[in-house]
């Protein structure tokens, strides 16, 4: 994938891709830039229900960071930034209660975001291995595919799946509502469309070969 570093391979390759292709209507304002190297990292300040410091609280990136392939980097730290100004609301003149309330209330309400992505991520790399060993490529969530199919389909659905991407719902949240879940059991069983947007190692080798 390094030859994508070539302005024309780029071109060549975001063209073939009809969910993409259009972003290179606009004018570029640097060369092809390389995004690697990323990381995902946890810090829990609490062990064992014991501040283990206080009078520190790690926000947004330095609490933890993913893969920002989803862009919801901002969006994550945001809602932390509200956590902490609600739990220092409540707890800033006892710094032990300060620490194990943060601590908490991020697992709570902050967390599962962390842990979706990595689920995600995990599912998205056996995906890559499997077509790079040219063997089946694992299912995918079914409860997430049909959400995805349905978003296409039926507005209140693409709206929840904005949500989502925005970090203002949980999946599991959003796939509970009433009609969501009626929309997602009218494709149960189903065969899903195919996504067109994938380009199978193959061709993606020709295109990146020019
Ligand atoms: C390549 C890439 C693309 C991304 N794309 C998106 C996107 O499209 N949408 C999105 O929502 N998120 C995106 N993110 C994630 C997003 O940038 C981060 O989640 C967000 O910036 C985290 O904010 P933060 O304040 O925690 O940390 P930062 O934005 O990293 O801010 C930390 C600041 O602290 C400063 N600093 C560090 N050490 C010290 C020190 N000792 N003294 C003083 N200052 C110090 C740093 O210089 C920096 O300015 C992307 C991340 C990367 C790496």
């Amino acid at each position: 994938m390094r030859a994508l570093r070539d302005t024309a391979t780029f071109h060549r390759v975001v063209t073939a891709c009809p969910m993409q292709a259009h972003w290179l209507d606009g004018e570029p304002i640097t060369h092809v830039l390389l995004m690697a190297g990323v990381l995902d990292r946890y810090r829990r300040f609490v062990v064992d229900g014991q501040p283990v410091v206080t009078g520190f609280a790690a926000v947004a990136d330095a609490w933890a960071c993913t893969n920002p392939s989803a862009g919801r980097g901002l969006s994550v730290g945001l809602l932390h930034a509200q956590v902490l100004r609600n739990v220092a609301r409540r707890h800033i003149g006892d710094p032990a209660q300060f620490s194990r309330e943060y601590d908490a209330e991020t697992e709570r309400q902050v967390g599962p975001f962390y842990r979706n992505q990595i689920a995600a991520d995990r599912a998205r790399i056996a995906e890559m291995d499997a077509l790079a060993d040219g063997i089946p490529v694992p299912p995918p969530n079914p409860v997430m595919a049909r959400l995805f199919a349905a978003a296409s389909e039926d507005a209140d659905v693409f709206r929840g799946v904005v949500e989502i991407a925005m970090c203002v719902s949980l999946p599991q949240d959003v796939v509970a509502r009433p009609h969501i879940a009626a929309k997602l059991a009218e494709l149960d069983g189903r065969p899903l469309p195919p996504n067109p947007n994938v380009i199978d190692r193959d061709r993606m080798a020709s295109l990146l070969a020019g």
